[in-house]
């Protein structure tokens, strides 16, 4: 048995919610035995968390075997909520998760054209505000704000680096800027990262330690778990999956190299090839599919013609796919995880290109390693606000109910 110590009350309460987090629901006996201390000082650590509503009696089941029914524990849903917002070049999505993880408020919105960066970040905090405001006094619970972005994230300094799909985005101080106007501490990462851990939490990966999360939107991101935890690398870049180079003497890529694989099978790379393709008037639905005007071709009409049996549109998402079951093959030849999940917008609900991406992989991924599931992930475009929330939620498990409980402790 270990012997608590009086003075670490605190750390031991968030030792409890850490454990109802992990395992979900628990009886007082059970935590008892999962962290070795007396029944007693469960009841009294219980009895507290619930007097400052962060747990919460959830009925009764019989957990102890043998043993007869007992009072189970949980979470309460309203112990803290999070905000997390997906900045993409075409929405911006907001989400509000309670503390068990699930979305109470969601919101899409297009992403502002901003001239200017200042302009851009006053844009996310007017949204911000007005989510808060939505929630009536609800708002007041949330207890920080996490940032996907599409782009380039220094992840340590909270900043765009350089967001090719979104203007205004160079070097824009995401973290200091928000902290400042709202008052909630701020965690700034990449979108398709973001996208990744909502997978391992929610999604298609949730049973899941090693594996990659392929982002296909306008650009191409990747989110590589390794071991639970997502893989930064020494700069905080570690996967970069859209810029690996495909090509020598390949076309120019945004982020300034040539040949890259967002040059290739991005959405915005099939949608460009396509109106390149429809200006040489090579016959084609997509036409139609754009009332004739080649500059609004996009991946989605490409799918659509596709699906209808158009030949060009076959064959643009046969290179797209087959370019990107190569680089998959990559990955999984660099990191060999059990799966690779596939999210975004060019990939949700798409079987069809699902089925390309597979059949190239599996010409490159190695022989010597076990076949790997390649699966679309199942969830909606929320997924990196999702994700983004989540961040924050692991951060007020990690210290922050340890923060205010301090606080309380030293007000009462
Ligand atoms: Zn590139």
């Amino acid at each position: 048995m270990r012997v608590a110590d009086p003075a670490n009350t605190i750390e031991h309460q968030t030792e409890i919610l850490r454990l109802l987090r992990k395992h979900g629901s628990q009886t007082r006996r059970r935590l008892s035995t999962l962290t070795g201390y007396s029944i007693s000082l469960i009841r009294q650590l219980t009895k507290d968390l619930a007097d400052r509503g962060l747990i919460v009696e959830d009925g009764i089941a019989n957990l102890d075997s043998p043993g007869r029914p007992s009072q189970v524990w949980s979470i309460s849903p309203d112990a803290c909520y999070a905000l997390g917002l997906d900045v993409g070049g075409s929405f911006t999505r907001v989400a509000v998760l309670n503390a068990v993880g699930e979305v109470i408020y969601k919101h899409t919105q297009p992403t502002a054209k901003a001239e200017s960066g200042s302009l851009l970040l006053r844009n996310l905090n007017d949204l911000v505000n007005a989510t808060i405001h939505s929630m009536n006094g609800a708002g007041s619970s949330i207890r920080g704000l996490g940032v996907a972005f599409s782009g380039f994230v220094d992840y340590k300094l909270g900043e765009s680096i350089d967001a090719p799909n979104i203007d205004s985005a160079q070097h824009l101080p995401i973290q200091q800027y928000l902290q400042q106007s709202t008052g909630l501490p701020v965690i700034v990462d990449d979108s398709s990262r973001a996208a990744a851990i909502a997978e391992m939490r929610y999604g298609a990966a949730q049973d899941s330690e090693n594996f990659v999360g392929i982002n296909i939107g306008a650009g191409i991101g990747t989110g590589i778990i390794v071991h639970g935890q997502l893989y930064r690398g020494a700069e905080g870049l570690a996967g970069e999956l859209g810029h690996i180079p495909m090509m020598i003497h390949g076309e120019r890529c945004r982020c300034g190299s040539q040949g890259c694989l967002e040059t290739l099978s991005s959405g915005r790379a099939i949608a460009d090839k396509a109106r390149r393709m429809l200006e040489h008037n090579v016959p084609s639905q997509l036409h139609e599919l754009t009332d004739n005007d080649p500059s609004k071709a996009t991946a989605a009409l490409v799918t659509k013609a596709a699906l209808n049996g158009d030949k060009l549109a076959n064959d643009l998402l046969s290179d797209a796919g087959a370019w990107l079951g190569m680089a998959l093959a990559t990955a999984v030849n660099l990191f060999s995880p059990e799966k690779v999940i596939l999210t975004g917008g060019v990939m949700r609900g798409n079987p069809l290109l699902l089925s390309i991406v597979r059949d190239s992989a599996h010409k490159y991924i190695l022989r010597q390693l076990p076949d790997l599931p390649i699966l679309l992930t199942e969830l909606d475009e929320f997924a990196g606000a999702l994700g983004a929330a989540t961040f924050v939620l692991d951060a007020e498990f990690e210290n922050g109910f340890a923060r205010r409980l301090g606080q309380l402790t030293a007000q009462s």
